[in-house]
């Protein structure tokens, strides 16, 4: 692996779950300290890939002794999650700490609160270390489109990690972190987990409190984690996840064990799309190891088979007109005077807004916001908005009937593995069709999963998703573990 010299990454090798960590820090073999600088060399090592927005070194430092204090003094009171270090997409609020969504319209601003998800991981002795880059209010399938520039794939720097949570991807990638929160609304969290190699899950919308989650499309919004292991995205799951008062989204459902509840002793009945997998816009290789996959499966006495699902390509237009409403009504709270930039030159309310605006968002989110408005104006709505809605009720009412009789829906996360810098962003539409396999499980609210699949002929990471039916993340993140120990077998 590039940037990662052999004796560098012993220690991550080594050490690279947190039950090894846990293990460590407890036998006296390190200190959380020792980590932290650890993580903090990998960083320094690593700028090159653009991965950090701000580092929180002096803070992660000091809570690191002090937590080593803690199990030093009172080893019974650590919490679940000592010896986690991560790091937070720059669209999480952490109260006290800037958080931008990657643009200039939230230049300067501070978090008022931290988010309920932040929050319970820190109650349970987390430590952050930074705040990783994005694609501007989790717009992009790149991280291209960030006021600070792209972030790199540590795979192949002259690639993309994918987006929009490309800097979270990347920050557990290259080793600066364990683990990472990310947010997907249409596969920002598994399409980068793909191009990286990781596990990267979606939970459930509602699953996880978006409290202290700068919306982009209400509806769909979900935070999202990567890992190196299964194990660990479960554990980070089981502890952000249930109801919170702040998000009148979030479920009651009580939350289960993931992070035990994950041995998977059934033969699995898994519902794969041939409209999927003959796609006319899949990489013949992703295609072929897609299918090797599926044989494997089978070959392990699962019932894998082929169902019709004739609405593919409806859903990224259905998608990014219902997306692009609801961000455009989400986004106009950034008007400069109540957030971050105002533009220095505004006489006028009306030119405060408009000056502000135009030069505070970028191209893609002002496209976006004028996409939005438009489908949601008075002579337009029926025929763009309303129709979308009617097509997601349909994906929705397929997609459940499929689940009804099958327990997962195995799919290629994305058609290519990552594409070179620059490739994609001439043309937004050809950026939004590689989401057509992400986008399906947040229209219809389902839990989905990236899984690292192996290496595309090119040399880059591919994955493989599979999706649950809503609240089933228990078996999805169980089946995930027996795959994981199923590909390791391969290598
Ligand atoms: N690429 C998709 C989009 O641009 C997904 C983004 C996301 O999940 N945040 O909308």
């Amino acid at each position: 692996m590039l940037f990662c010299t052999q004796k560098k990454c012993v220690f991550f090798q080594n050490v690279n779950t947190l039950q090894h960590i846990q293990a460590n820090l407890k036998a006296g073999q390190t200190t959380l300290t020792n980590i932290v600088e650890q993580y903090l060399v990998r960083i320094e090592e690593t700028q090159d890939l653009n991965v950090y927005v701000e580092v929180f070194a002096a803070e992660a430092r000091q809570r690191a002794a002090e937590l080593d204090r803690k199990l030093a003094e009172t080893p019974n009171q650590i919490g679940r999650l000592f010896g986690v270090v991560l790091s937070i997409k720059d669209v999480l609020c952490y109260k006290g700490h800037k958080v931008t969504a990657a643009s200039k319209i939230l230049e300067g601003f501070e978090s008022l609160y931290t988010a309920t998800a932040v929050e319970r991981l820190l109650a349970e002795d987390a430590i952050i270390i930074g705040r990783t880059n994005c694609d501007q209010f989790a717009m992009g399938s790149t991280n291209e489109n960030s006021v600070y520039g792209p972030t790199l794939n540590a795979a192949d720097p002259t690639k993309v990690p994918g987006g929009s949570s490309g800097g979270s991807a990347v920050s557990v990638q290259a080793d600066t972190c364990l683990l990472s929160l990310g947010s997907d609304t249409g596969g920002s969290v598994r399409q980068p987990a793909a191009f990286c190699g990781l596990v990267g899950l979606k939970p459930t919308y509602g699953r996880i409190s978006r409290y202290g989650l700068l919306a982009y499309a209400s509806s769909f919004d979900q935070i999202g984690i990567f890992g190196k292991s299964v194990e660990d995205v479960a554990l980070l799951l089981e502890i952000m996840a249930g109801e919170d008062k702040m998000d009148s989204t979030s479920s009651r459902k009580a939350v289960e064990a993931y992070a035990i509840h994950t041995d998977y002793t059934k033969k699995a009945k898994i519902a794969y799309f041939d409209t999927a997998i003959n796609h006319t816009s899949i990489d013949p290789d992703i295609r072929q190891q897609t299918l090797a996959f599926i044989d494997r499966l089978k070959a392990d006495g699962h019932r894998v088979e082929a169902v019709d699902f004739p609405y593919l390509d409806y859903i990224i237009p259905a998608y990014y007109v219902l997306t692009t409403a609801e961000a455009s009504s989400n986004l106009s709270r950034y008007d400069g005077i109540r957030y971050g930039y105002r533009h220095p030159e505004a006489g006028t309310l009306q030119e405060t807004y408009e000056k502000s605006r135009s030069e505070g968002f970028s191209k893609e989110v002002k496209r976006r916001i004028m996409l939005g408005t438009f489908v949601l104006s008075a002579g337009y709505y029926d025929a763009y908005y309303a129709k979308a809605q009617k097509v997601r009720r349909l994906i929705q009412d397929k997609t459940k009937e499929i689940l009804s009789e099958y327990d997962f829906i195995l799919m290629p996360t994305s058609p290519s593995p990552a594409f070179d810098l620059g490739e994609k962003t001439k043309d937004p539409v050809a950026m939004y069709l590689a989401d057509i396999y992400t986008v399906q499980a947040n229209m219809t609210g389902i839990p989905a999963i990236n899984l690292p699949l192996g290496t595309h002929k090119s040399g880059l990471p591919i994955g493989i998703q599979l999706m649950a039916n809503m609240f089933e993340e228990a078996d999805l993140l169980a089946f995930s573990k027996y795959i994981e120990q199923l590909n390791r077998q391969q290598v």
